[in-house]
């Protein structure tokens, strides 16, 4: 059901602008300050389920369409009423295990919601599009780092709805010509380096977030899932890249596709895998806080180590991540929380 939502068009219409999807939320509004600073006009659709209207009004200052990807009738007078050249779409549901145990949820807002959006672009004859996708579509890897061409398969719904939108994008290439960029994201993870924005999850299940605010003293203790991993201390490895080093990836992927750039996928990580105790660990270090830990069982869903080869990034797109270290993005994270919870 379209909502009886209203908009105009605030922004000077001579210039195209990057309508961006989820543009209140984490790596959305990230992306939206990239846009912003290269120089690009911005619209943003979110419905503001999970995303922050005061981080849009307040630090990037573009115009935000309260509204929803599965709503044609509201995309349709979007797509006729702004000068649209490109979709960044990141409005998705992200929780791997919430993803195992409500599905539904997840192919229903992730699947329909994205093809509602696919196909009023194509109506409305807008073919440049740049997808969240994410490492999680790999499933568990055969070897690390891995590169684009490994296998995709999925061991979760989260990863599973991502991947069936990797396909819908290549039939829509075939069909309408509609060209797509999918960047297939390790673990976002910092905050911008200046302050203004950063990750503010409700409920918050992710790692680095909850070890700052249990160092914050928000929470009693961190729960490490699992310790019995064939990894060398026995818990998760993961490849966490800054969430500006995303955003600037994102900017180089418009980039590329109005520069007429073919359909394309790209990892985005920093090739260094880092585990969760190991994080821990230097979140004690960065904040000078002693953080307790208490070990748990596995969480359904999760792959023992996940770390991901960009050469293919940097060679098209001429990407390179500017924080690659884990303590750049401990301790942008942990300046954003001390702003926003202190
Ligand atoms: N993790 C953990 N405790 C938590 C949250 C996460 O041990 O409270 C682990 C999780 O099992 C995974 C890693 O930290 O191995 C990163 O998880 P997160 O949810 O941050 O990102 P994901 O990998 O699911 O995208």
């Amino acid at each position: 059901m379209s909502q009886a939502v209203s908009f105009q068009a605030v922004r000077s219409q001579d210039r195209p602008a990057v309508l961006v999807t989820g543009g209140a939320g984490y790596i959305g509004s990230h992306a939206v300050l990239a846009l912003q600073q290269a120089g690009f006009e911005v619209v943003v659709l979110d419905n503001l389920s999970y995303g922050h209207r005061e981080l849009v009004d307040n630090e990037l200052k573009v115009e935000l369409i309260v509204g929803d990807t599965s709503d044609r009738p509201l995309l349709d007078r979007l797509f006729a009423s702004q000068n649209i050249a490109a979709v960044m779409h990141f409005a998705a549901f992200i929780n791997v295990g919430e993803s195992v145990s409500d599905p539904g949820k997840y192919y229903r807002n992730n699947v329909l919601g994205t093809l509602t959006l696919l196909e009023a672009m194509v109506a409305a004859n807008v073919k440049k599009f740049v997808f969240s996708s994410t490492c999680a579509t790999y499933g568990v890897p055969q070897a690390v780092p891995i590169a684009e061409d490994h296998p995709q398969s999925p061991i979760n719904p989260y990863g599973m709805s991502k991947l069936m939108v990797e396909q819908i994008l290549a039939d829509f290439d075939v069909a309408y010509g509609l060209k797509s960029v999918c960047f297939r994201y390790f673990n976002a993870s910092g905050a911008d380096p200046l302050g203004r924005l950063g990750e503010d999850h409700s409920p918050e299940t992710h790692l680095i977030p909850l070890i700052l605010l249990t160092a914050m003293g928000k929470r009693d203790s961190i729960s490490v899932f699992g310790t019995d991993y064939p990894t060398p201390d026995g818990t998760c490895i993961r490849d966490y890249v800054h969430v500006s080093d995303l955003a600037n990836a994102h900017v180089l992927g418009v980039k590329y596709l109005l520069e007429n750039g073919e359909s394309n996928a790209f990892n985005l990580g920093n090739g260094n895998g880092f585990s969760v105790q190991e994080v821990i660990d230097a979140a004690q270090q960065v904040t000078g806080r002693t953080i307790k830990v208490v070990a748990c069982d596995r969480r359904p869903g999760d792959p023992p180590a996940l770390v991901g080869s960009s050469a293919k990034a940097q060679k098209t797109l001429g990407w390179q991540s500017q924080y690659a270290d884990l303590e750049s993005i401990l301790t942008h994270a942990w300046n954003w929380h001390q702003k926003r919870h202190g």
